[in-house]
């Protein structure tokens, strides 16, 4: 098998390949050529989390496993707090092909799925991005989202306000001007991203304007949770994974209060393949309940294998 290292994923696998990778995997989800499979996911104590998302994508053969999980301890320690290994297999044999660092892979293949929302399901001229969360994940999420629509200003509201200087920077970066704002000025955003890892919603119905797509991006466990149900009543829905999304994603808490009904939830694949129009009119909401799905890991881990391979990098081991 092939072992790529973490510090080697930066050099192999940029933002726009995860976006590309994770465009696929969607389509071919929406197309029944790949399934994910249960996630399990176990609270370890004091916030930490540890499970395994796992999937077979029969048209790009990849078979495999992310193990992993969120450590809110780490960032103390000097590390990120997502910790994760991806492990493919020979979907044919069983046989191990790769383990490949999942940390920047996790960070692309995330930001690459809110990206997608954003370019298939919000406003063509959307303005203004909303930020909710100022943690590891959502400077990517903030560069992703730069790329597929011509913002003009960030906002962003963080429960800790001393993390939104480096969010900040992001966006000054990407020449953005940048504004930090109470959450009912969110009201001004045409697209608003949220990702924290919230127990309870912080961003209520009645802080989003209609038109306004959402990408909820924090919310992948069991008792997490970014917005007020009442706001997936009022949006139309999209999920990476509709069986993720009403279980362990946002839309558990909507649904389990009688606001949401599963059936009404589109996958995200569907818009892809052309099969669901997506945005019906300027006015309506629309929301991507993004949980993460094991089938978006596979699919950037192989192409941080094939880029490996066609550069002679990482290193071989028979197991
Ligand atoms: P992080 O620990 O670096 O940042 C946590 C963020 O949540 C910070 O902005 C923090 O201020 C905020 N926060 C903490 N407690 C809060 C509370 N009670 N109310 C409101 N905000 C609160 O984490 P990260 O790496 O940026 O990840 C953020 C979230 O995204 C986590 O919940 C993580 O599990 C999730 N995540 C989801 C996916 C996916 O595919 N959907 C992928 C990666 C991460």
């Amino acid at each position: 098998m092939l072992i790529i290292p973490e510090s080697l994923i930066a050099d192999l696998v940029s933002s726009e390949d995860a976006f590309t990778a994770v465009e696929a995997t969607f389509a071919a989800m929406a197309r029944g050529e790949a399934y994910n499979f249960p996630v399990v996911r176990e609270a370890l104590g004091e916030g930490r989390q540890y499970g395994f998302k796992s999937g077979l994508d029969r048209s790009g053969g990849q078979l495999g496993v992310k193990a992993g999980g969120y450590f809110p301890g780490n960032a103390a320690k000097g590390i990120i707090n997502h910790q994760s290994t991806v492990f493919l297999f020979d979907p044919e044999t069983g046989r191990p092909t790769a383990m490949v660092g999942g940390g920047l892979l996790t960070a692309l293949r995330t930001a690459a799925a809110s990206a997608i929302s954003i370019d298939r399901l919000a406003r063509p001229d959307a303005n203004v991005l909303g930020m909710v969360g100022a943690g590891h994940q959502a400077g990517f999420q903030l560069r992703a989202a730069a790329r597929v629509r011509k913002f003009q200003k960030v906002i962003a509201w963080n429960l800790h306000p001393d993390m939104l200087p480096k969010l900040a920077a992001i966006a000054t970066e990407l020449g953005l001007p940048f504004e930090a704002v109470p959450l009912d000025r969110m009201v001004e955003a045409d697209v608003i991203i949220t990702i924290t890892s919230s127990p309870a919603a912080s961003l209520m119905s009645a802080h989003v304007a209609d038109g306004t797509h959402l990408a909820c991006m924090g919310t992948d466990t069991v008792g997490k949770q970014e917005v007020e149900p009442a706001l997936l009543g009022r949006a139309s829905v999209f999920a990476d994974e509709v069986a993720q999304s009403v279980s362990l994603g946002e839309a558990q808490h909507a649904v389990a209060g009688g606001l949401l009904d599963a059936t009404a939830i589109t996958p995200l694949g569907d818009v892809l393949v052309g099969r669901h129009p997506g945005r019906r009119s300027a006015a309506e909401i629309t929301l991507f309940d993004g949980t993460g799905v094991g089938l978006q890991d596979l699919a950037v881990a192989a192409m941080a294998v094939r880029r490996a391979e066609e550069r002679g990098l990482g290193s071989r081991v028979t197991v």
